[in-house]
């Protein structure tokens, strides 16, 4: 059936200042570094507000459009920025999440990888955080239960940084799985493992400063993956931030292309089975911008190589 890359040249288009590691040339060199590669070429299209609904109350996302600026750059927190056509690129990436899930329960392809930004992961529902607009991944998930019918799906959040938005959006949610590996401590400082959800639905494996692909591999056979075996989700979503990389800025763990290789194909073998190998990825982080392009490549490879 095959992978499809879901983007939208939209994405491009919402701006932050010079020097911000959340730039538009991220998602450039990811799209250069998947050249050649056989994928099934969807363009994102523009979620419906009902979309953005499932995980944000109306009130935010008017907030939002209200803030958008006419020109320049409007400053929402000291990380997190709107530029005049930010909406735009959000609401393709939502979109691109949500026809991502719809692609793959349809049999149109096995698998999904979502090229967008802004990012998702650190949304929280009233509040943008972490260059995040709307929690991508978890709009994602309660797409799936609610409109697809499913009773379990997973999400597993390998970015470096916590994912607390999708943490904070699923907490409540007893028919999902959140699985998250971070660096800790680190910004935005939640993710301990005592941190389980109102349903223990929630796993957090925190991973400490200066480790690296042998410490992660360890974590996620030992922990995340008998937990996601015995939760036999139905579809799991990756939130794929590639800023555990060795050569990125903004943390220190030190994971290589080939970590990102073995996790990709971990996850997708796990979705074997119970989700007929169903998976969703969504680009979340990785801000060198070398390191992410050729990290993004090995993974949508193992999302390939699964998808044949
Ligand atoms: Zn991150």
């Amino acid at each position: 059936m095959g992978t499809a890359l879901i983007t939208h040249a939209d994405c491009l288009d919402h701006l932050t200042p010079e020097g911000h590691p959340e730039q538009v040339a991220r998602l450039d060199h990811v799209l250069h570094g998947l050249q050649g590669l056989d994928l099934l070429r969807l363009a994102a299209p523009r979620c419906e507000d009902r979309d953005i609904l499932r995980a944000h109350p109306q009130r935010y996302l008017d907030r939002l459009v209200a803030e958008v600026p006419g020109s320049g750059l409007h400053r929402l927190d000291e990380d997190t920025w709107l530029s005049p056509r930010s909406m735009e690129a959000a609401r393709r990436a939502v979109g691109a999440a949500v026809r991502a899930v719809d692609a793959v329960m349809a049999g149109e392809a096995r698998n999904a990888f979502c090229a967008t930004r802004p990012p998702g992961h650190h949304a929280e529902a009233e509040t943008p955080m972490g260059f995040c607009l709307f929690g991508n991944a978890a709009i994602a998930a309660k797409h799936a239960l609610d409109r697809h019918g499913l009773d379990r799906v997973a999400v597993v959040d390998f970015d470096v940084h916590h994912g607390n938005g999708t943490q904070a959006l699923l907490w409540d949610e007893p028919r999902a799985l959140l699985i998250s590996s971070q660096q800790y401590p680190l910004w935005p400082g939640t993710g301990a493992a005592a941190e389980r959800g109102g349903h223990d639905n929630v796993l957090n494996i925190p991973l400490p400063p200066g480790s690296g692909g042998a410490e992660m591999r360890a974590a996620y056979a030992e922990q995340a993956l008998p937990r996601l075996a015995a939760f036999e989700p139905e579809l799991i979503i990756i939130s794929a931030g590639f800023d555990a990389h060795a050569d990125d800025p903004l943390a220190e763990l030190n994971w290589t292309e080939q970590d990102f290789r073995w996790i990709t194909q971990q996850l997708c073998r796990a979705a074997q089975g119970s989700a007929r190998g169903r998976v969703v990825s969504v680009l979340e982080g990785g801000y060198d911008l070398r390191a992410l392009a050729d990290s993004a490549r090995a993974h949508v490879q193992e999302l390939i190589e699964a998808g044949r």
